[in-house]
């Protein structure tokens, strides 16, 4: 496959580097960022080859690696890249986009807990473990996967039954709405 820097496949770059601020251009394939990565190892896609399809503008092979599932954040590879290049940030980005695309993700319960996660944060600002894992069994559609875990761990006490309320969860609430609002305002 020949694949040139044509309008088409720069849009990508482009793109990221508006969401994100950074530019994916400034990668020249040292592979620092891979050698340091704990996830590397199980990733269809390394950092430093997703940095490159990213140049190329190649989602769908991002997309379909699932790397940026795999992805840890820790932010080992930022600290590394001589280049002084986000990578998280970048990974980042193509998650958020991931969201609008058409192109197949194999690891779909990924982003589906990220999101659960994020919404049950921000309603009771702290995570309530009984409401995740019954709604992410939901949204996979295998209601009664890990229950004969649940009934041990509600009578331990290490799971509880109804969501607690912590006292910053108003402050919280602020925080996640100012958030929205200055990204509504950054991609007006
Ligand atoms: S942030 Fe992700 S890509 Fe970077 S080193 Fe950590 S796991 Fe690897
Ligand atoms: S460390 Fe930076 S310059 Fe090197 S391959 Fe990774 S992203 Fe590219």
């Amino acid at each position: 496959m020949t694949v040139v820097f044509s309008k088409e496949n720069l849009k990508l770059s482009k793109d990221l580097q508006t969401l994100t601020g950074e530019n994916v251009m400034l990668c020249y394939q040292c592979k620092k960022c891979t050698l340091g990565c704990p996830s590397a190892y199980a990733m269809r896609m390394k950092p430093h080859e997703l940095m490159r399809a990213t140049q190329f503008g190649l989602a769908e092979e991002i997309y379909w690696s699932g790397a940026i599932w795999i992805c840890l954040s820790c932010e080992t590879c930022n600290t590394r890249c001589p280049q002084d290049i986000n990578i998280l940030r970048v990974i980042d980005g193509l998650r958020e986009m991931s969201k609008e695309s058409e192109y197949y993700n194999p690891y779909p319960a990924i982003p589906a807990l990220h999101r659960i996660f994020m919404a049950l944060v921000e309603r009771f600002g702290k995570v309530y473990e009984l409401g995740l894992a019954l709604l992410i069994n939901l949204r996979m559609l295998t209601p009664f996967k890990d229950i004969d875990m649940a009934s041990p761990m509600l009578l331990k006490g290490k799971l509880k039954p109804l969501p607690h309320f912590s006292h910053g969860a108003k402050e919280l609430r602020k925080v996640m709405a100012r958030i929205r609002a200055m990204e509504k305002d950054r991609f007006a």
